[in-house]
């Protein structure tokens, strides 16, 4: 392993402009991928992991130049840590998202991407050899014994036999398909793979042995890898370091061992709150990650993960419990969006044989704090005022005066975007928390 980056991305972004009307005017754009950057070394696996919907996919779909970046640029075999002489236009020479067709020719011999169904990269009409064979024939090799001694050979490396080179897709599981995947993916003898979510789809049993695999094969061809999943403990199994991606962005990375251990983003614990341990004595914080990832179309303000935050700070003139103040965050978002509905708690109330109407506000008013996951009596009392004067104003039907009470209460995190913490050994995190106050527009509240 050389101390040079295999590939490096700066920057990176991928927009889908999002359009309306017959003429597609565009009105917006979904920011699935908006501004990473991190190196994968010779010889290295990178996990990139995050839910569903945070944009893994998308990136690598960009670094792999299956579509097209918005900007940024996607260094590869760059020429050592300063990286190769620009162009006099300030591009670089080896930025993949500028290469031209022979460029982009020899880069897709040394860049291989495994996807998560097996079967979309294996032609259901063609033996599972002459698959493989192919991408050996596209890139020139003409004489066919060869290409079958190569791909025979291939085939039992990835733990298959030679002898089913003449059998087709349909003749095998979906580990096996992996394998013959993989053994595609190989044949060109890459430099670096893209696996998204590679285990995903296969059955829990078999998934370990496929991870091992993809360990041996990397580790024998010498591979650099990026390994996507939203599953932490898969990536715990492969990767030598980890990104965690939320909406488009990372919001920590570091070597595997203290991501795991010493996590520094509250999105991180969340993840790997959400491995199941073997051991139900052990000790450890459970975090419900409520809700979904929210639109890249119109993200959260600040750090997007404050929507959802456990940890989300405080307000200066509050020190409430924290899950007290994560529930009135959310209790005052949802009335923004006009997710709060007081006519249908008072239908849902009512029941069958009871007029809506007759169901007294003392009900809806208790049933909102029990729903929106609020205690009978916040323990401040400014709080606590506010935040009555809106749930009267609620059960009422008066949802604008709701509104506007409950737009008292703020956190820094909506109105700052987080700068990267540095916690040493290349482990960064975004999160306002990790910073000093110093480092922060607005002044934190003192910590216990
Ligand atoms: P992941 O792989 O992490 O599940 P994706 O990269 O598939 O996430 O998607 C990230 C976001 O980009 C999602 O909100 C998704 O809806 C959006 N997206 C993906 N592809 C497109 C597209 N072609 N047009 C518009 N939005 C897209
Ligand atoms: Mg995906």
């Amino acid at each position: 392993m050389t101390d040079e980056p295999l590939l490096s991305v700066r920057n990176l972004k991928k927009h889908y402009p999002i359009t309306e009307g017959i003429l597609s005017k565009q009105v917006g754009a979904a920011k699935a991928v908006d501004g990473i950057s991190f190196d994968i070394e010779e010889g290295e696996t990178l996990g990139l992991v995050g839910e569903s919907g945070c944009g893994k996919s998308t990136a690598a779909s960009s670094i792999i130049r299956l579509e097209e970046a918005t900007d940024g640029e996607v260094i590869f075999n760059g020429g050592g840590r300063q990286g190769r002489t620009r162009n006099q236009d300030g591009s670089h020479p080896n930025d993949i998202t500028q290469f031209e067709d022979e460029e982009l020719k020899a880069f897709r011999r040394d860049a291989q991407m495994i996807f998560q169904d097996p079967s979309s990269s294996l032609d259901p009409r063609m033996t599972v050899g002459s698959s493989v064979a192919e991408m050996l024939l596209v890139h020139g090799m003409t004489d066919k014994e060869r290409r079958r001694e190569i791909v025979e050979d291939l085939l039992e490396r990835v733990g298959l036999e030679a002898e089913y080179y003449d059998r087709y897709p349909h003749e095998f599981s979906g580990g096996q398909k992996q394998r013959i995947a993989l053994a595609r993916a190989l044949v060109l003898n890459p430099e670096f793979i893209v696996a998204d979510e590679p285990v995903s789809a296969l059955d829990v049993s078999i998934r370990a042995e496929i991870l091992s695999l993809l360990n041996d094969i990397q580790e024998e061809f010498g591979l650099s890898m990026l390994f996507i999943s939203h599953d932490m403990s898969v990536v715990r199994e492969v990767c030598d370091r980890v990104a965690v991606m939320y909406l488009g962005e990372i919001v920590e990375i570091g070597d595997t061992e203290d991501v795991f251990s010493d996590p520094q983003h509250p999105y991180t614990e969340a993840l790997l709150s959400a491995i199941p341990t073997p051991d139900p004595t052990l000790d450890r914080e459970n975090i419900e990650l409520k809700g979904t990832v929210p639109s890249p179309i119109s993200p959260p303000s600040g750090c997007r993960f404050h929507t959802r935050c456990h940890k989300v700070i405080q307000s200066g003139e509050y020190d409430l419990e924290q899950s007290d103040w994560r529930a009135l965050l959310t209790f005052r978002d949802k009335v923004q969006t006009g997710e709060i509905d007081p006519s249908s708690i008072r239908n849902a109330l009512s029941g069958e044989d009871m007029d809506p109407s007759d169901v007294d506000d003392e009900t809806v008013k208790t049933q909102l704090r029990v729903e929106f996951d609020l205690p009978e009596t916040l323990s401040d009392r400014d709080a606590e005022s506010t935040l009555q004067t809106a749930i009267d104003a609620l059960a009422e039907g008066r949802i604008e005066d709701a509104n506007e009470e409950l737009s008292v209460f703020s956190t820094p995190c909506e109105k700052e975007e987080p700068a990267e913490t540095d916690h040493g050994n290349g482990h960064l995190s975004s999160c306002l928390r990790n910073q000093s106050a110093a480092e922060r527009a607005e002044p934190a509240p003192a910590d216990d």
